[in-house]
C-alpha cells in the first residue's frame, strides 16, 4: 500500500523568466486551482495519507498550502540554487518511511497515472508515454524486459528510445538510499544531479526499475511559456474531460445515512484481492481504528473496536458487553434510538430504568443528574444525537456528572461522531458507538466501539453475554494476533481509511462548519416556504431537520420522493408515530450550492401542489 509522496519544487524555474521570479513553478493557476494544489488532491483521492513537498526557491508559498492541507510536510533544500532535484529528494528521504510516489511539482496530469502505478506490481516503477513532441522530452532507454537502462534529453545518447519520461514514480526506501549514495559519491563533479539521472544509474547496475508505458498518456511539464501554451490550450482540458468522464453519477442522500461519499471513497473499495489474515491487512486496520481513536481523544487514551455490522451492532456490543449483572442502569429515552437500547437492555435481562422525555423539547440536562445522583446508578445510556427529530442531548454535561459520581458512561454517538467534537476524556465518556457509514463518510458494513483504555480494561472479567459481539474478547483476539476474529469485510476497511484521510484534511471543525452552512441553506429555505421543523434551532444539531408536513391535501410523501429522486436527490420519511413529518439530512459529502439547488426543487414541488 502507498501511503507517502514526495514532489519536488525545489527549482528556480527560471525558463518561465518573471512568472516564476517571485513564486515556484508550481503556483502557476489552472482554474483558479494552483497546480501542486491540484497534484496534492489527486494524491489524496489516490489514498495518500502524508504528503512531503521538497521546498527551495520562494519556499514561503508552501506555508499556506501545507496549513490548508494538514498532510502536507515541508522539507527545504537550503541549498536550492546550487544543487539539483536528486539533492531535494534526499532532504525528503528523511521522512520516507516505505515504498512512495515521487512527482515533480509542474506537472498537469490525468490522475489515472497515480492507478496506474500503484496497481502495477512492480515495486520500482516509472510512468512513460509515448511521443509527446512537446520540445522538452527527456527521452527513456529500457532493456527487453522494460527496465530502465538510461535517459537524457538527446536522442542520439541512447541507444534506442522506449518512452517519454512524465515525472512520476514509485519507489521503495531502499532505492532511493542507493540513488543518495549515487549521489554522495558525485557531489564534487554533479552538484546538480537530477534524480532521474541517479535513478538511471541504480536501476542498470543493482536496483532494476520497471519503465510502465502508457502510450498515449495526458500529461505535460511546464518549464517555458511554449510549454505554458501548450498546457492551456489542449493538455489541461484533456485531463478534465477524461477525469470528469470517470465520475460516477451524482446522487445526494438527504437521508439520514448511509451518506452520500466522495468518488475516492468509492473508488477505494477497488483494491487488489488480499487475504484479511495477511499482516499487510492487519496495518490497515490498525491505522484505521488508531486514527479513528485519535478523532476523539489524546494519543494512548481511547481504543477504537471495530465489528462488522451496522451502528446497532455497535450498540448491541456495549449493552451486552459493558454492563455487568448486578448493575443498575438508566436509559435516557428521548426518541426511537434510546427506545431501541432500552429494547436490547430487555433482550439481555438487563435491569434498568428509563428517564423518558419528549423528542422534540431540549433534555432537561438538570432532571437527568439529579435522577442519576438519587437512583444508585452504576451506569448511564443515552443517544448523543437523536436522529429520529434531529435533537442533540447534551451529553458532555450530563457524563461529566455521572463520571464524578462514579457512574459508567455509555453513548450512541452514531449520527454524532465526526461532526460534533468530542474528547472522550473531557466529556466523561467511557463507551461510545458509531458507523462507517455517517459522518465520517465512509461505505456502511462497520460498526465502532471506542473505549477509554481504563474503562475497556476495567470489562476484562464480565463473562460473555455472546459470542461474535463481545467487546473486550474482540479487542483481545485484535492486540494478540494483528486479525480480527470474524472475516471482517475487507473493501469497507479500505473505503473508511479512505474516508478518515479525507476527514482529517477536512477536519472535523471544517466539516461541522460545512454541515452547518447546509443545514442554515436549509432551515432558511423551509422558513422562506412557510413550513414549520419539530425541534426549537436552538437545540437542533445541525445535521438533520424533521419538517412537519405541508397542509396542502394534495401533498403526498411518495410524490415528493419520486420527483426528488428525479432530480437527483434522495428524502426520507418521519419516525415519529403520532406526527406526521419528513426528514432531511445534510450529512455526508454534500456542498452548500447542492442544498441550495434542493430548496428550489422543493419549491417547486409546493406551487405546484399548492397550486
Ligand atoms: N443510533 C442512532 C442514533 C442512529 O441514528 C442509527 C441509525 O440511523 C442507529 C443507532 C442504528 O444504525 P444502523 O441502522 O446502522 O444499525
Amino acid at each position: 500500500m502507498i501511503r507517502q509522496a514526495v514532489i519536488m519544487a525545489a527549482g528556480l524555474g527560471s525558463r518561465l523568466k518573471e512568472r516564476t521570479a517571485a513564486m515556484p513553478k508550481g503556483f502557476l493557476e489552472f482554474d483558479g486551482v494552483p497546480i501542486i494544489e491540484m497534484s496534492v488532491r489527486k494524491l489524496i483521492a489516490a489514498g495518500v495519507e502524508e504528503i512531503v513537498i521538497g521546498t527551495g526557491h520562494c519556499s514561503e508559498a508552501f506555508d499556506a498550502l501545507s496549513r490548508r492541507y494538514g498532510c502536507i510536510t515541508l522539507v527545504k533544500n537550503e541549498e536550492y540554487a546550487s544543487t539539483g532535484s536528486m539533492y531535494t529528494l534526499s532532504r525528503c528521504a528523511e521522512r520516507i518511511r516505505g515504498d512512495f510516489l515521487l512527482l515533480e511539482s509542474d506537472l498537469i496530469y490525468d490522475s489515472i497515472g497515480l492507478r496506474v502505478l500503484i496497481n502495477d506490481p512492480h515495486r520500482d516503477a516509472i510512468l512513460a508515454s509515448g511521443a509527446t513532441n512537446s520540445g522538452d522530452e527527456v527521452y527513456l532507454e529500457c532493456d527487453e524486459g522494460h527496465f530502465l537502462r538510461g535517459n537524457s534529453k538527446r536522442r542520439e545518447e541512447l541507444g534506442s528510445v522506449y518512452g517519454e519520461l512524465v515525472g512520476i514514480s514509485k519507489l521503495t526506501k531502499d532505492t532511493v538510499r542507493k540513488m543518495i549514495e549515487h549521489m554522495g559519491r558525485n557531489m564534487g563533479s554533479a552538484p546538480k544531479m537530477d534524480y532521474e539521472a541517479a535513478l538511471s544509474y541504480v536501476s542498470s547496475r543493482c536496483s532494476p526499475v520497471f519503465v510502465r508505458k502508457v502510450e498515449f498518456y495526458t500529461w505535460c511539464e511546464i518549464d517555458d511559456e511554449s510549454h505554458l501554451e501548450r498546457a492551456r490550450k489542449t493538455v489541461y482540458p484533456h485531463v478534465r474531460e477524461n477525469e470528469e468522464i470517470r465520475r460516477v453519477r451524482r446522487e445526494v442522500l438527504l437521508n439520514p445515512g448511509p451518506a452520500t461519499t466522495t468518488d475516492s471513497v468509492k473508488e477505494a473499495q477497488v483494491q487488489t484481492d488480499i487475504c484479511p489474515r495477511e499482516h499487510e491487512f492487519g496495518d490497515v486496520m490498525e491505522w484505521v481504528a488508531d486514527e479513528l481513536a485519535l478523532m476523539v481523544g489524546a494519543p494512548g487514551r481511547v481504543k477504537a473496536v471495530l465489528f462488522g455490522g451496522s451502528g446497532t451492532a455497535g450498540d448491541e456490543v456495549m449493552i451486552s458487553s459493558c454492563i455487568p449483572d448486578g448493575s443498575k442502569t438508566l436509559i435516557v429515552n428521548n426518541g426511537a434510538y434510546g427506545k431501541r437500547l432500552a429494547k436490547i437492555a430487555d433482550i439481555y435481562g438487563l435491569e434498568y430504568d428509563e428517564f423518558v422525555s419528549d423528542g422534540t423539547l431540549p433534555l432537561d440536562a438538570e432532571a437527568v443528574k439529579r435522577r442519576i445522583s438519587s437512583g444508585g446508578y452504576t451506569h448511564l445510556v443515552i443517544v448523543y444525537h437523536e436522529t429520529t427529530t434531529g435533537l442533540l442531548n447534551p451529553v458532555p454535561e450530563i457524563c461529566r456528572h455521572c463520571k464524578a459520581n462514579g457512574v459508567t458512561t455509555i453513548v450512541d454517538a452514531v449520527s454524532a461522531f465526526c461532526a460534533v467534537p468530542i474528547d472522550m476524556d473531557e466529556d466523561g465518556i467511557d463507551f461510545m458507538s458509531s458507523t462507517s457509514n455517517k459522518n465520517i463518510q465512509g461505505m456502511a458494513g462497520l460498526a465502532f466501539v471506542f473505549c477509554r483504555t481504563e474503562a475497556l480494561e476495567s470489562i476484562k472479567p464480565y463473562p460473555m453475554r455472546n459470542y461474535y459481539l463481545n467487546l473486550y474478547d474482540q479487542h483481545a483476539y485484535f492486540e494478540r494476533t494483528h486479525q480480527t476474529r470474524f472475516t471482517p469485510p475487507v473493501q469497507t476497511y479500505y473505503a473508511l481509511r479512505q474516508a478518515i484521510i479525507e476527514a482529517k484534511v477536512e477536519t472535523i471543525e471544517g466539516r461541522y462548519s460545512r454541515y452547518t452552512a447546509c443545514w442554515r441553506i436549509l432551515i432558511e429555505g423551509l422558513e422562506r416556504m412557510g413550513l414549520r421543523y419539530l425541534v426549537p434551532v436552538e437545540a437542533q444539531s445541525r445535521l438533520i431537520v424533521t419538517v412537519c408536513n405541508p397542509e396542502s391535501e394534495r401533498y403526498d410523501f411518495e410524490t415528493m420522493h419520486d420527483f426528488m429522486r428525479d432530480n437527483g436527490f434522495t428524502i426520507y420519511p418521519g419516525k415519529l408515530s403520532d406526527r406526521p413529518t419528513f426528514r432531511i439530512a445534510n450529512i455526508g459529502d454534500i456542498q452548500p450550492e447542492e442544498m441550495s439547488r434542493f430548496i428550489d426543487l422543493l419549491k417547486t414541488y409546493l406551487d405546484e401542489i399548492n397550486g
